[in-house]
């Protein structure tokens, strides 16, 4: 082994890079969400109910944003639901949840905005597609309608291209041109032009319009995990503007959660992105805020954000041959998320405590007494005894069959005493 005193350099430590954007204002009332520049990466998410049925939208919306999602995605995509959008912010207003609502539009966007003026203003943000603003001379009028009700409502604007619906004309154009090249690109590389093409003219030409670029976001979503990463990575270059980041139809499960991790942690780990989404597609039976939890735990991995309280828990082995370490941590975590929406504004702090639950005697101790609270079960052949930790003391043992109960009422206890009220007030 090397001489540690003779080692010249010491480990670098790994941290995401700076981001670079400029900042929007997404705002509701009080409520007001940067996004970029100096503001944490944010959280957003999208309903997948039927916007015209305003009650349902409202209690999803509601439901995404308890989750942590900071600003909710709606579908405006009809004359109907262009009118039952100022009822479902009446409603979230109504419950007390000033959630920025963000409207989707595609192909009537313009006639919407312009017909529906109480749905402009309740929105926070417009998402307009570029590819889906209309063909030939109809698209630069079209899309100034846009603009201009965002203008006057001053509202952020999300200019949001997509490869599914990319903008045919430009394609062509580009494909064109490259053929004419000596050495024509890849039509891969064409296409990514496109994309970054779309999205940074039309935000160019939003401004020519009278639109303040900084309320601005751009987005370029494709569904390839390397391919996101490099229309990102030539996008940040090429403009300043706050950045959406996503891969498009991740897909479901783990494949969907795995992809998305894999391609937003190498752009956010490069100071690539200012906001987030998760676009999983559920599985059935499985809640719509699972995109939310996604979202937030690649940001609380990357450390750059805190949402929630963290489990660390052993992948338990051949020494917990039982399943009640399984069930304690599962149940500890659903039970830390559970409170997280009351806990949130009554313990200030309390989401970055950390719990840890472990399988047996070889880690267990060790990772507990690293963790703020955490229980060591006893792993197979070991007394039927739970030693468990305090801010990395041995506080008291644990037997019986009330362990995961007892275990339950010990975080309870510490989260009350550690960030209450009365924790922060001078002795
Ligand atoms: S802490 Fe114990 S039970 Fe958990 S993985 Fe390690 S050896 Fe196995």
């Amino acid at each position: 082994m090397q001489d540690f005193l003779s080692t010249q350099q010491p480990i670098a430590i790994a941290s995401p890079l700076p981001r670079k954007s400029r900042q929007a204002r997404v705002v509701w009332r009080n409520n007001v969400v940067t996004v970029g520049g100096d503001a944490p990466v944010r959280v957003q998410s999208m309903t997948n109910i039927d916007t015209v049925d305003a009650v349902e939208t409202a209690i999803q919306v509601r439901q995404l944003a308890q989750a942590g999602s900071e600003m909710v995605r709606i579908t405006v995509n009809t004359p109907e639901a262009a009118a039952a959008v100022p009822y479902i912010r009446e409603q979230l207003d109504r419950m007390g949840e000033y959630v920025p609502l963000v409207g989707d539009f595609h192909y009537n966007g313009h006639r919407l905005l312009t017909e529906y003026p109480a749905c402009a203003e309740a929105l926070s943000k417009y998402r307009i597609n570029p590819g889906n603003v209309g063909k030939g001379e109809k698209k630069d009028k079209q899309f100034g309608q846009m603009i201009e009700a965002a203008a006057r409502y001053d509202k952020a604007v999300r200019i949001g291209v997509n490869w599914g619906s990319l903008d045919q004309e430009l394609m062509a154009r580009l494909m064109d041109e490259n053929s004419r090249r000596a050495q024509p690109w890849d039509t891969r590389q064409v296409m990514f032009e496109a994309l970054i093409s779309s999205a940074v003219d039309s935000a160019r030409l939003a401004e020519s319009m009278g639109l303040n670029g900084d309320n601005i976001i751009l987005s370029c979503k494709v569904s390839g995990v390397q391919d996101l990463i490099s229309v990102y990575r030539a996008l940040a270059q090429r403009c300043d503007y706050a950045l959406h980041l996503g891969l498009t139809e991740a897909g479901m499960g783990t494949k969907g959660t795995v992809a998305s991790a894999a391609a937003l942690s190498v752009l956010l780990q490069e100071g690539i992105g200012d906001t987030i989404r998760v676009s999983l597609t559920p599985q059935p039976g499985e809640a719509r805020t699972q995109e939310v939890v996604v979202a937030s735990e690649i940001l609380q991995a990357l450390g750059l954000r805190v949402f929630v309280p963290s489990v660390t828990a052993c992948p338990g082995c051949g020494r917990t041959t039982s399943t009640t370490f399984q069930e304690l941590a599962k149940r500890i975590d659903d039970y830390l998320r559970g409170q997280m929406p009351l806990w949130r504004m009554k313990y200030p702090g309390v989401e970055a405590m950390k719990v840890a639950v472990m399988g047996c005697i070889v880690n267990g101790p060790g990772e507990s007494k690293h963790a703020n609270i955490g229980i060591s079960l006893p792993g197979t052949g070991e007394a039927p005894a739970a030693p468990v930790y305090i801010d990395g003391e041995k506080a008291l043992t644990l037997r019986g069959e009330r362990i995961a109960e007892e275990f339950q009422t010990l975080v309870e206890d510490y989260v009350a005493r550690t960030y209450g009220a009365t924790a922060a007030a001078p002795a």
